[in-house]
């Protein structure tokens, strides 16, 4: 990585101000179900603390379309990362302003303070250049660390690194792109990708990219059935991105020429309604009546996809192979989950808010070499387009 990072800068009694990836999922009363992302932030803000910076963490969480929500502020945050490290964590109520300043300017080195949401001013999305400026002002260095967010050219993840002398990436940035790069650059072979989910676009660019690289391909979730339509398979009501059926086309003979395997489902469970009482049947590939809807993959495709993920040396997934939030359309997804941890000797990556929540449910996060916190970030990292918050730091 030829990019600046915490490690080549002098931070003691600075006003650093990091940008984290702190958007956790809240429940209705504001508690946080899952702070995998609090955690990941951890390292540098340790790091931080230790070598008795004045922090100052700012992030966004959930889509308040710039306005103040109360169910969107970061209080919940500022008390769960209190809880992890131990010492009070300070918290502003905004995150530019004279209140915001004042707060800064009493940090002591080795304090730390939470800024609130950023997206409650709509510059923040718009990568306002006034609102930039205004964050910069805070601060005498800017560390990106919020990985997840880095395919977003927005005010705190690119604007604000206009107007600071020194910018860098943090720790989780540095090993997020660490990971991905193993996949990109000479990954060991057999080489699997493993492509789920229901949005077809976002996921054909990483496909396309990775064609020449990978002598697998496994498909399972919505995203199968566009491919199953290309290949003239009959998919009754299954989800189906018309729009891209060409390209799906495209896929299949690029891939045959690559002389690379392209997999569909060999089964698939169906039902007439998706809700948790739905009778399900299972059905071979092509043979889906009109009416019914593929919401897993059947046990003939789990056994099939086992095998594979088996034989591979790396392994990249992103994306459920079902509607996994419906317990019984999970099965797949957590025998896909279950197959990657079973294999040790490979490297293993997973990438996508779904695909960790399904890694966690099967219990076996810790047996994954590599799990991504930026879903849309990591896919558009490995289909070779330049994240803004990356470019946005400067060069060593
Ligand atoms: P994505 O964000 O594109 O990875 O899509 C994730 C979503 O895909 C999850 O909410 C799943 O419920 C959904 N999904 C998985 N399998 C299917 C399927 N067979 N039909 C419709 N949606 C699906």
């Amino acid at each position: 990585m030829n990019k600046l990072s915490l490690r080549d800068i002098e931070v003691k009694d600075k006003k650093v101000l990091m940008r984290v990836d702190f958007n956790v999922p809240l429940d209705d009363n504001c508690n946080i179900t899952d702070d995998t992302r609090i955690k990941a932030a951890l390292p540098s803000v340790k790091y931080l603390i230790e070598n008795k910076a004045k922090l100052i963490l700012v992030s966004h969480i959930g889509r308040p379309k710039g306005k103040v929500n109360e169910k969107m502020r970061l209080t919940p945050v500022a008390l769960r990362l209190g809880e992890l490290l131990d010492m009070k964590v300070k918290k502003t109520d905004d995150c530019i302003g004279t209140e915001v300043e004042r707060e800064v300017n009493e940090l002591e080195s080795g304090e730390v303070l939470l800024l609130e949401n950023t997206r409650f001013h709509e510059e923040e999305e718009r990568n306002d250049e006034s609102f930039s400026r205004a964050m910069a002002s805070l601060a005498d260095i800017y560390v990106n660390d919020a990985f997840g967010t880095a395919h977003r050219a927005h005010a705190s993840t690119v604007g604000i690194a206009m107007f600071i002398d020194k910018a860098v990436c943090g720790f989780l940035m540095e090993k997020e792109i660490r990971a991905l790069n193993k996949l990109v650059e000479n990954p060991r072979k057999p080489f699997t990708l493993i492509m789920g989910g229901a949005k077809l676009a976002d996921k054909i660019p990483v496909m396309e990219s990775l064609i020449e690289r990978i002598d697998t391909l496994l498909l399972g979730g919505g995203v199968a059935y566009t491919f199953c339509k290309a290949k003239n398979w009959t998919i009754g009501d299954s989800l189906v991105d018309e729009a891209s059926i060409d390209v799906a086309k495209e896929i299949i003979t690029k891939m045959r020429k690559a002389r690379a395997e392209l997999h569909t489902p060999l089964d698939h469970v169906i039902v007439q309604k998706i809700s948790e009482d739905a009778q399900t049947i299972t059905t071979e590939r092509g043979a889906v009546p009109a009416g019914w809807i593929g919401v897993d993959i059947g046990h003939q495709a789990i056994e099939e996809y086992e095998t594979e993920i088996g034989l591979s040396k790396t392994v990249f997934w992103n994306g459920p192979v079902g509607i996994f939030e419906i317990d019984k359309f999970a099965k797949g997804t957590i025998a896909i989950a279950k197959a990657l941890a079973k294999n040790e000797g490979a490297y293993t990556v997973v990438g996508g808010g779904d695909s960790i929540a399904a890694v966690n449910k099967a219990g076996v996060a810790d047996k994954i070499s590599h799990i991504s916190t930026g879903g849309g970030a990591s896919l558009e990292y490995l289909a070779g387009i330049e994240l803004p918050g990356i470019v946005a730091i400067k060069d060593k």
